[in-house]
């Protein structure tokens, strides 16, 4: 599959704000500054379509586009961002919670991981709080460029290997790079296949 035309739709609050219209989406979610808008301007081929800002975590809402007429990309609100205020932290959480739990149209989630740190508490109880929830979910390692080819592969097996700790089955994975548009096929491709089951 390519992505040949996309557009934002709308930005939601809460749940029952989303669309109406019973579309399929996939999901975007990871830390703030993990890379997320721009992968997904690069998915889209589509500059400036989320914003990628200086400012990690300015976006508090879910947002919508609409792609190839046919399915949404949802861009979820980064979690982890210290500088929020307790309260705002607990908003979001509610909301990116019952969004993954109870958005029905929801097909798979993506979980971004930069690829040069390692495993991170925030995003491991995060995965594990999914795999608690039965929602199915690709892991995407994002900036491989920054370690290049062989070090990118090292540090995606050796976190995987760490999820093996405790996970019997491992989920999926991608090693990406906005900047050199790596593993960009290999993701809508999976997109593809998940839609034909
Ligand atoms: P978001 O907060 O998760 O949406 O992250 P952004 O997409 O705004 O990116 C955060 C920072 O990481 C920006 O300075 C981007 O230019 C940079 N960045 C994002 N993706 C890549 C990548 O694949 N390679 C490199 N080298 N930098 C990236």
């Amino acid at each position: 599959m390519d992505i040949k035309k996309s557009a934002f739709s709308l930005s939601a609050p809460s749940i029952g704000l989303c669309p109406t219209d019973n579309k399929i989406e996939y999901a975007f979610i990871g830390r703030s500054n993990v890379g997320k808008s721009s992968l997904i301007n690069m998915l889209c081929n589509h500059k400036g379509l989320a914003k990628t800002s200086a400012t990690p975590g300015k976006t508090l809402l879910i947002n919508h586009f609409i792609i190839n007429d046919s399915w949404y990309l949802v861009d979820l609100p980064g979690y982890g961002f210290a500088k929020r205020s307790k309260t705002v932290q607990q908003k979001l959480q509610q909301m990116i919670s019952s969004y993954i739990l109870q958005r029905e149209q929801l097909v798979n989630l993506f979980v971004l991981i930069d690829i040069r740190h390692e495993q991170q508490k925030i995003d491991r109880e995060f995965i594990d709080w999914l795999g608690e929830s039965g929602v199915p979910f690709t892991i995407v390692f994002t900036k491989a460029d920054k370690l290049g080819v062989v070090k990118s592969r090292q540090n995606a097996e050796k976190w995987m290997k760490q999820l093996a700790d405790t996970w019997e089955e491992l989920p999926p994975y991608f090693v990406t790079s906005s900047e050199k548009r790596i593993g960009r096929e290999e993701l809508l491709n999976y997109i593809d296949e998940i839609n034909k089951k």
